[in-house]
Order: C-alpha cells, then structure tokens, then sequence
C-alpha cells in the first residue's frame, strides 16, 4: 500500500491518504504532507479539454493514490453532480480586465463547499477498512458549521455534530444551520463565544473516558477542520479547472502564466493553488490578499511571523485569523522538507508567539508569493467600484482579494481573483456597501432590497430558508456538550 503522507514535524512515520483523512492532524501535532504526490505532473494538454469532473478525478486520483480509480471516481459523482447550482461547478466569469473564478456554487454558497462536499465522501470510503462510525464534530462562528452538515448529511457510516455561538451568528447563517434536514445531523446552540466552543470541542477530542465510551459502540470522533489532507485536495481542482476554461474561451493558450488572488484565513485555498503549481500548472504569482488581521501580508513582508497582537473583528469575518494553520505547509515545502525547522518555528509560534525565516528563505517564499491586505473601508468602496464600474457584485471576502490586486500592475499575465462566497451570504454589508442605509433590517430584508437594487438574483439556497421549518432548537451550556456529543452519537449510530 502506498503510505506516503507525513507529518511536517516528522518524516519517521509515514500513512496512507486514507489514514491521514481521518485523522485529520499527524500524532505530534504536525499536519500531513506527501513528497511523492506532488512529483507528479498532470498532463495539462488533456486537462485543457476537460470538464470539472475529470480534472477532479486527475487531481485526486494523483494526490490519494490509496484511493483505487472507481472510488474516487463515485466520489467526484457523489460531490459534484448534484449539489451545485451549476455543471461547471466554479465557473469563470469576466471582471473587468481581470478573471472571477466563482466559488460559491455549492449548497451553502460559500466555496467551502467545494472541499466539505468531497470530504465527508472520501472519509466515508477511507473509514470501510476500519469499520468505525466516524462523528465529525466542530465549532463555527458561522460559515464552516453549515459547510459541514451540508456535506456530511446523509453520508453512510458519518455523523455531524455542529455547536454554534447562540445569538452571535447572523439571521441567515443561523436559519441555515437549525433547518438543516438529514438523520445523522446533530446541531446545538451553545451560552458563550466561538472560542469557548472551540475550547470545548478540544476538551472533547482529548477526552480519554468519552473516547472509550464511544469505541466501545464503534464510534470515532474526528473533525473536519480545514487542515485535513481531504480538504486541501479537493480544491487544488478550480486552479486547474480555472486555466482550462481561461484556454478554451481564448484568453491564454496553454503554457502561458496566470496570477491567482486569494482571499486567505487558514492558508488553506491558496495552499491548494501552491500544490496546482507543484502538479504544474504554470502559475505566475500566487496573492495573498489579508483584511485587517494582516498577519500574512507582515510575515511576507518581513519574515516575521507575529501572532502577538489584537483581533480585529472585520466585515469579512472568515478571514479573521491569527494563526494560519495550513502555512505549516508551506514552512514544509519552503525549506525544502526540512521537518526539524518546521517543529521549531511551530514551538516558538505557541511559546514565544513568533518566529522568523531567514532573509533567503523568505526571497524563496517571495519568488511564487506576493501580498497586501484591505481594511473594511477599502472593501466596502472596492465592492461599490465593483458594482458601479464592472456591473459585478462581490461580497467582502472577494472585495478584500479584488482591492489588493488593483494595488498591483499586471505583468502582462491573465489575473484569477477567486471568489469565495456569494455576495447574499453577506447581504447586510454588501448593501451597505452600496450606499443603502441597513439600521433595522433583518437578514432577509437585506437580501430583498439588494436584489431588488441591482436585479442580481438571491440563490435558492438562501432565499428559500425564511419558509424551512426549524429542526434544531437545543442550546445547551459549556457544561452541556460533552453529553449532547455522546447523545448524537447513540441516536445517530444506535
Ligand atoms: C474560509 C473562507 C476564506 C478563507 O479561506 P482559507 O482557506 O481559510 O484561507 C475566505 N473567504 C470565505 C468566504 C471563507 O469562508
């Protein structure tokens, strides 16, 4: 069997893809990498003449070797064919001189989608050698908790536990959770933040007595958090899916470089656009575009990883992240594998805060990556540019990555900004946005007068939900997840 994921910290063990998809984290608290999958190249010339699902299957099928060629292929099927409003699955659409490549086709329009549909597949093949009922349980301040019911709902031998912050997720995100349907779905409102729940769920995983309990009813915990090998995977597919549909409208022809511009939190979706050009796609300059929490834009601007500073709490909130799980990645790539540099930056992140890369390294790094971050005043007006000069509308994780490729001139390359979610996800700032006083109005009503101010349709999937019936209504203290946890798993897998 091929076992040639593992971990950045250590090479000493190495796991199968499948392995490393439920685990999720390597055992030393490192993430897992491969040397081997990405030594390969993909045939771009046949890449070019293929639609969304066989790119996907090229790409997967390279990066989970484990995985044979029929379950992979039933995979991409089960994810892509019906779930997204449109075949193409990301299509690319005009912006100005510039490419939008849209992300937000999925169920909860967010391109999350796009991995947390494909995951809880490849963990529901991965899982038949083990035997176990797998529970996913996670945290969200919103978006990622949707994302994940979405994608494991119904899903054979998976179960989803889902713990929101009550009263602190917007009116739509909130519908968008309580209503889902499905039998192996679990969803609970919890008196506190995100970062207690988050806390908490960590208790959950290292909870040794709980973890017995539910083996012995055949039951393992694990998450769907996006440093996981089968989140990353699958959205390595829109770069090359993106340059396919750049060759066939005639804007490149193959072998030309295209720019990506990435909005980024984690550093998970720009780490896949890394991987794209590892699997050689020829990609000019990968943007790292940050809001307020520029934690990346100073760490490629210095060298300097500081995570010792205050949160700021922006208008494009799935971007508010100090520490950027998915550069642990890169660090593994960039000094060439070596894993004792990566464990030592990783200690010195969680003791001292911070660590630095030498002046070399860091003209590597700059050499694939550029940088530079938007405030939520420079979103808003980019959003307004947009709309007024373009006819697009962006919502404000886009606006953020749109606002810092307009800093730069075009190398005479094609520019990808990758959109990440629609601009209904995010309704209320989008209008105001646009110049629409928003005091008083609910999510919905946000929703209304956007569409009926710029004539761009609501997606089904968000309008529809003022008339869903509330399936969940539990909200429970700190106190109260570990039992709502094994409540979940006895109903789901009785
Ligand atoms: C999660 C998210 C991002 C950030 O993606 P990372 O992979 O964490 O860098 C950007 N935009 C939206 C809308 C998201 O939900």
């Amino acid at each position: 069997m091929t076992t040639f994921y593992h971990s950045t910290r250590s090479d000493s063990e190495t796991v199968t893809s499948k392995q490393a998809i439920l685990a999720g984290i390597a055992p030393d608290g490192g993430l897992y990498v491969s040397d081997d999958a990405v030594r390969n190249k993909l045939d771009l010339r046949a890449v070019c003449q293929e639609g969304y699902h066989q790119i996907a299957r090229r790409v997967l099928g390279t990066l989970l070797p484990d995985f044979t060629e029929q379950e992979v292929a039933s995979c991409v099927e089960a994810a892509y064919a019906d779930n997204f409003d449109t075949p193409a699955v990301t299509p690319l659409s005009p912006l100005g001189t510039d490419w939008l490549l849209e992300l937000y086709h999925g169920p909860t329009c967010a391109f999350k989608d796009v991995a947390l549909q494909m995951l809880p597949r490849l963990m529901s093949v991965a899982r038949k050698g083990e035997g176990r009922n797998v529970m996913i349980v996670t945290a969200t301040s919103g978006d990622t908790g949707k994302a994940a019911l979405a994608g494991f709902a119904g899903v054979p031998g998976t179960g989803v536990t889902v713990f929101y912050p009550d009263g602190k997720v917007s009116d739509v995100q909130h519908l968008q959770m309580v209503t889902q349907t499905g039998d192996n779905v679990a969803v609970c409102g919890i008196k506190g933040t995100f970062d207690d729940a988050q806390t908490q769920v960590k208790r959950i995983f290292a909870d040794r007595d709980l973890a017995g309990r539910l083996a012995a009813q055949n039951v393992m915990l694990s998450s769907a958090n996006s440093i996981n090998v089968g989140r990353l995977v699958p959205q390595v597919t829109y770069y090359f899916s993106a340059y396919a549909q750049l060759v066939r409208t005639g804007a490149i022809v193959i072998g030309d470089e295209v720019d990506f511009c990435v909005p980024t939190g984690n550093f998970g979706d720009v780490l896949a656009g890394y991987y794209a050009k590892l699997l050689g796609l020829p990609v000019g300059k990968l943007v790292v575009a940050s809001n307020s929490n520029k934690v990346l834009t100073d760490f490629l601007t210095t060298g300097t990883y500081d995570r010792r500073r205050d949160f700021v709490k922006t208008i494009s909130p799935s971007m508010d992240i100090l520490v950027s799980s998915n550069l642990e990645r890169m660090l593994y790539y960039l000094t060439d594998g070596d894993c004792e540099a990566v464990a030592t930056y990783m200690a010195d992140l969680a003791q001292k805060g911070c660590y630095t890369i030498s002046k070399d390294l860091l003209a590597k790094l700059r050499q694939t990556f550029d940088c530079g971050f938007a405030t939520d005043d420079e979103t808003r007006q980019t959003i307004r540019d947009t709309w007024e000069k373009d006819h697009v509308l962006i919502d404000t994780h886009t606006a953020v990555a749109r606002h810092v490729l307009g800093r730069f001139a075009p190398e005479g390359r094609r520019r990808v900004c990758l959109s990440t979610a629609s601009p209904y996800k995010f309704s209320a700032d989008v209008l105001a946005a646009l110049g629409t006083d928003v005091s008083g109005l609910d999510g919905f009503a946000c929703m209304d007068r956007l569409q009926a101010l710029t004539g761009v349709a609501a997606p089904a999937q968000l309008s529809g939900l003022r008339d869903a019936p509330v399936l969940h209504a539990d909200v429970c203290d700190m106190d109260g997840m570990t039992a709502f946890v094994e409540g979940s798993c006895n109903r789901i897998f009785a």
